[in-house]
């Protein structure tokens, strides 16, 4: 089994994020991806975030129709701050035949040696990086302490470009929050959500 993991916080989840896990199904030949909302991302803890089962709910809004993509809730059930290492440390345990990828941005590269454990993340799967067209070419030396070079280059060989879309969950938020549209930026039942429970109506202090 080839496996995708696609991991963010996903408050919430719109069609650039969609895109991305559909390049990437494609592009990898994965049997399935799945999605997962961390519990308090290392990168924002000190942020507001949405209740994680707000955020599953419209994931699985987002995804119902399409048996490939699934979302898979182990990190807000561990909960705490979410550990790349952890989660794949859990899933290898869970599918110890499947081969693993996990996709980043480019710019998360970049750090890459300050997440926990990178050596062992790279032993346990196969980091894939989602470029953009317009991007500039990755820059592969912020892995050459972690990896020999033979794994280095195996890691080379998976990576895709993918379309570029201008649509972030900040931008979402904050176009909530000043009673603009957001319609053709998530699905429209995610959307229904978000109006439903009314998410996002009030400016976050990180947003501004
Ligand atoms: P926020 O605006 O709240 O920071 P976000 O829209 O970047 O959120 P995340 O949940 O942090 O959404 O996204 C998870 C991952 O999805 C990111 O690390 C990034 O790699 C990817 N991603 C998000 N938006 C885009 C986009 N427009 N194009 C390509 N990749 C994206």
């Amino acid at each position: 089994m080839r496996l995708g993991i696609f991991g963010g916080t996903f408050d919430p989840i719109h069609y650039a994020h969609l895109l991305l896990a559909e390049t990437f199904r494609e592009e990898l030949r994965l049997d399935e991806v799945r999605f997962v909302p961390a519990a308090v991302p290392p990168h924002k803890q000190d942020d507001e975030i949405t209740e994680g089962d707000k955020r599953v709910e419209m994931l699985k809004l987002a995804v119902a129709g399409r048996p490939s993509f699934r979302v898979d809730t182990s990190e807000l059930s561990r909960g705490g701050v979410s550990y790349t290492v952890e989660s794949l440390r859990r899933l290898r345990e869970e599918l110890p035949q499947a081969e693993i990828f996990f996709v980043m941005g480019g710019d998360s590269l970049a750090e890459f040696l300050t997440w926990k454990e990178p050596g062992e993340i790279l032993k346990l799967a196969t980091p894939v990086v989602a470029r953009r067209g317009s991007d500039a070419p990755l820059d592969w030396s912020h892995l050459s302490g972690v990896a020999s070079a033979e794994r280095l280059a195996q890691i080379q060989q998976s990576q895709f470009v993918t379309p570029l879309v201008e649509i972030s969950s900040t931008d979402i938020r904050r176009r909530r929050a000043a009673g603009r549209s957001i319609r053709y930026r998530l699905p429209r039942a995610v959307e229904e959500y978000i109006l439903a429970q009314r998410l996002y109506e009030r400016p976050r202090s990180g947003d501004t």
